[in-house]
């Protein structure tokens, strides 16, 4: 354009710009690869990290259910050595036992519940539930601890406080068990309160402040911001005084969280401490008052001759606590070592109801609970059974009923509840029972022989397929007979070469289980050990593949 200056840039300067434009641009990619690098080992950091908190939670679940086996077995046998003829010392001796196995119980519930609420395995129950009645049973929980410390325990609960509401009554019983326990545990003189009062209420919600006080120790102003943290005490010397781990109240504010609601706290040393929180209950349609079969009625100790119970269960102090607690109510008991025995008692004689441990060899706890449910014939499929387990992970108690149990103790358990939940189970079987259908996953409901797996090893022959079926339908039941009588006879070179030959067979049909059933016998044999027991299991296993292997020789 006219009046425009032409620039001219000589060559060496433009030489030098071009040096130092690649230079920065050499710089500038050098500083990409460094974000780059950092943002991949972040990204790893963080996968290692969200792998560590799984490994944490699963340590710690397992562990948990390592040590709830025995502490059932110490729990049950304490309680049944407390009930024998022993001196006063003794008496002293095993009271002591009850109370810190009470204490580890309920730390090792505490550290997995922090377990879980960690790794978001927390879920919050809406069914409906009486609240006033779950508030009296934590009140009656604490009434006799609150009198041997000569403390006044009260509460002030508004009329307007609906009785039906939907939630989740157990995670609000260990809010409140939590909080009203410390009331106790830090109060001398005085008196703990549990008042409750509407916030709001809607036509379908309500909103309820709940305040527990106490005219107790009372914390520090500098403490109280740390007491909701894991682990925290307000003072040094609390864990030696007055026990506890510092975990209490780290849940509650958790669990009050995860329900939508706030916990704040006022205290003064020497004057006492008031715990509030809030709480929105979304309100049940059905507003006539339920008449809540009451926590008395089911204590009520009924006898229970003439009540025929099955219990299986494999661990062998489990089975003695257990069955003397059957037998101290006046039931009889037959034991069964797992769930294949379980079943063929139960095929032989008449029970009234099963005690059925969910961890057990050769055929577990969830996989007969699904048999007796949908394979037994027809009148036995509804017995009342109630599914004991060590696993106490989220979900669980769903696991248990999914299964087919009609209600579910977490181990170790109170000798009491069982026996209370044996005579509800048992009045309500006396009255028509409904069998919900139960969802097939076990390996009596999931199909055991995989065709596609046999076609695919036959080249998709059709015909060659069909031939091998009939075959085998016919072999198959012979093989059985044989086994059964060499595993009698405890012939182990004989067992080994009728497995070799077994063993192709089951593989082609990609019967996953029933193979490394064969396996455990195969080693066991080898080494001259029983497998009566793996016999069961294949005995079961291999009569559902010849009924499969029939319907499919007589589809097609
Ligand atoms: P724990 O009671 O097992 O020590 P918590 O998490 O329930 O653990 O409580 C943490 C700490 O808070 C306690 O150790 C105690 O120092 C203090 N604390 C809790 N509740 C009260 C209370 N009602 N009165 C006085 N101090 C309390």
């Amino acid at each position: 354009m006219a009046g425009d200056k032409q620039i001219t840039i000589q060559p060496q300067i433009q030489y030098r710009l071009i040096e130092e434009l690649t230079q920065a641009n050499n710089r500038l990619q050098a500083e990409l690869d460094a974000h780059k690098k950092i943002e991949i080992s972040l990204i790893e950091d963080k996968d290692k990290a969200q792998q560590a908190a799984k490994s944490k939670a699963r340590f710690l679940a397992n562990m948990s259910h390592e040590i709830r086996t025995p502490m059932n077995g110490i729990i049950g046998l304490t309680h049944l050595l407390l009930k024998t003829n022993i001196s006063e010392k003794q008496q002293e001796y095993l009271k002591a036992i009850v109370t810190s196995s009470d204490t580890l119980t309920v730390i090792i519930n505490d550290i997995l519940d922090i377990a879980k609420m960690e790794s978001g395995k927390v879920t919050i129950d809406n069914k409906e539930y009486n609240l006033r009645n779950t508030i009296s049973s934590v009140l009656e929980l604490f009434a006799s601890r609150a009198m041997d410390k000569n403390l006044m325990l009260t509460s002030d609960i508004d009329e307007t406080v609906p009785e039906l509401v939907i939630g989740d009554a157990a995670r609000l019983s260990q809010i409140l068990f939590n909080l009203i326990g410390n009331g106790i545990k830090f109060t001398k003189k005085g008196e703990v309160n549990l008042t409750i009062r509407v916030l709001s209420r809607q036509k379908s919600k309500v909103e309820l402040k709940f305040i527990v006080s106490d005219t107790g120790i009372g914390i520090g102003n500098s403490k109280l911001q740390y007491i909701f943290k894991a682990f925290a005490q307000a003072r040094s010397n609390t864990s030696r005084k007055y026990g506890g781990t510092g975990l209490g109240l780290t849940i509650v504010k958790r669990l009050i969280e995860l329900q939508g609601g706030a916990i704040t706290v006022r205290s003064k040393p020497h004057e006492g401490s008031e715990f509030s929180f809030n709480l929105l209950f979304r309100l049940s349609k059905n507003t006539t008052n339920v008449n809540q079969r009451s926590q008395h009625d089911s204590r009520d100790n009924i006898d229970l001759k003439d009540v025929k119970v099955l219990l299986a269960e494999d661990n062998p102090v489990n089975q003695l606590v257990t069955k003397d607690l059957i037998i101290e109510s006046g039931a009889t008991v037959v034991v069964a070592d797992n769930g294949i025995e379980t079943i063929k008692a139960f095929e032989k004689e008449e029970f009234d109801i099963i005690l059925m441990d969910c961890q057990m060899p050769v055929m577990d706890g969830y996989d007969t609970m699904r048999y007796v449910r949908n394979e037994m014939e027809e009148k036995k499929r509804s017995i009342p059974i109630i599914a004991l387990t060590a696993q106490a992970s989220a979900g669980e108690k769903e696991k248990c009923q999914d299964a087919g149990a009609n209600d579910y103790l977490s181990k170790p358990y109170n000798p009491n509840e069982l026996h209370d939940k044996m005579v509800i189970l048992l009045k309500k079987a006396t009255s028509p029972v409904k069998i919900k259908k139960i969802k097939l996953n076990g390996i009596h409901s999931k199909r055991l022989v995989k065709f596609d797996v046999m076609n695919e090893y036959l080249g998709g022959k059709k015909q060659l397929m069909k031939q091998i079926i009939v075959k085998l339908v016919e072999i198959l039941p012979q093989y059985l007979k044989s086994m059964k009588l060499l595993v009698k006879n405890k012939d182990s070179d004989k067992i080994m070469a009728l497995v070799h030959k077994i063993k192709p067979n089951i593989a082609m049909l990609g019967v996953d289980e029933l193979s490394s059933l064969l396996h455990i016998i195969e080693n066991k044999t080898s080494k001259s050990r029983d497998v009566s027991q793996e016999m069961k299991g294949v005995e079961v296993l291999l009569k559902k593949v010849v009924k499969e292997l029939k319907v499919r020789s007589s589809a097609k």
